[in-house]
């Protein structure tokens, strides 16, 4: 059993699913392959570890895509920036001209957008399912897309519900206990 899904900040690897804990260490890359109509076909965008070692990133090394693997299925180019290339306001406008040229799904870049610009998005991105459910909140926007004060809710929410659960566990490993939110 995994730890309780804990308050974190960074970010997870979409490669190996540990921490990138800060922008320095983030890395984000997608694939470019020849299309049918002559335009590139993108896809592929995900948030991983950088490579580069000097970026004291505790994961392991080669969380990216392996360009020769990539070029031999069908003949993919990796392309990508570091993380911190999409941060502030000047990150917010790249991913905002990203999402105007529409070479790749507006939905991925969206997902990034949320990730890389909305504080506390990220932390909360697992729990939020379990949290509407559970009618912690009601998101006013839409389903997705929080506002801030709805992400500290749910933030509080997991923390007490950590915390009960830790006092729960601790006194009688009896394995009775109730779990009843497993993603
Ligand atoms: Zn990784």
């Amino acid at each position: 059993m995994p730890r309780n899904k804990s308050i974190r900040s960074g970010w997870r690897c979409d490669s190996c699913g540990q921490l990138v804990p800060d922008l320095q260490a983030g890395w984000v890359e997608w694939l470019a392959a020849e299309g049918t109509s002559g335009r590139p076909k993108v896809s592929g965008l995900r948030l991983v570890h950088r490579r580069n070692p000097s970026a004291r990133s505790p994961g392991p090394c080669g969380c990216g895509y392996n360009p020769r693997d990539e070029f031999r299925k069908n003949r993919g180019i990796v392309e990508g920036l570091a993380l911190d290339r999409f941060a502030g306001p000047d990150g917010l406008m790249l991913l905002l001209s990203m999402i105007a040229e529409r070479e790749l799904p507006p939905q991925e870049l969206i997902e990034l957008a949320k990730r890389v610009q909305i504080p506390g998005y990220e932390a909360v991105y697992e729990m939020v399912h379990d949290a509407v459910s559970e009618g912690v909140i009601t998101p006013s926007i839409s389903a997705g897309f929080y506002l801030q004060c709805e992400i500290w809710e749910v933030l509080k929410w997991a923390k007490d519900r950590t915390s009960a659960k830790t006092r729960q566990l601790e006194p009688a490993l009896s394995g009775a206990c109730v779990a009843g939110n497993s993603k």
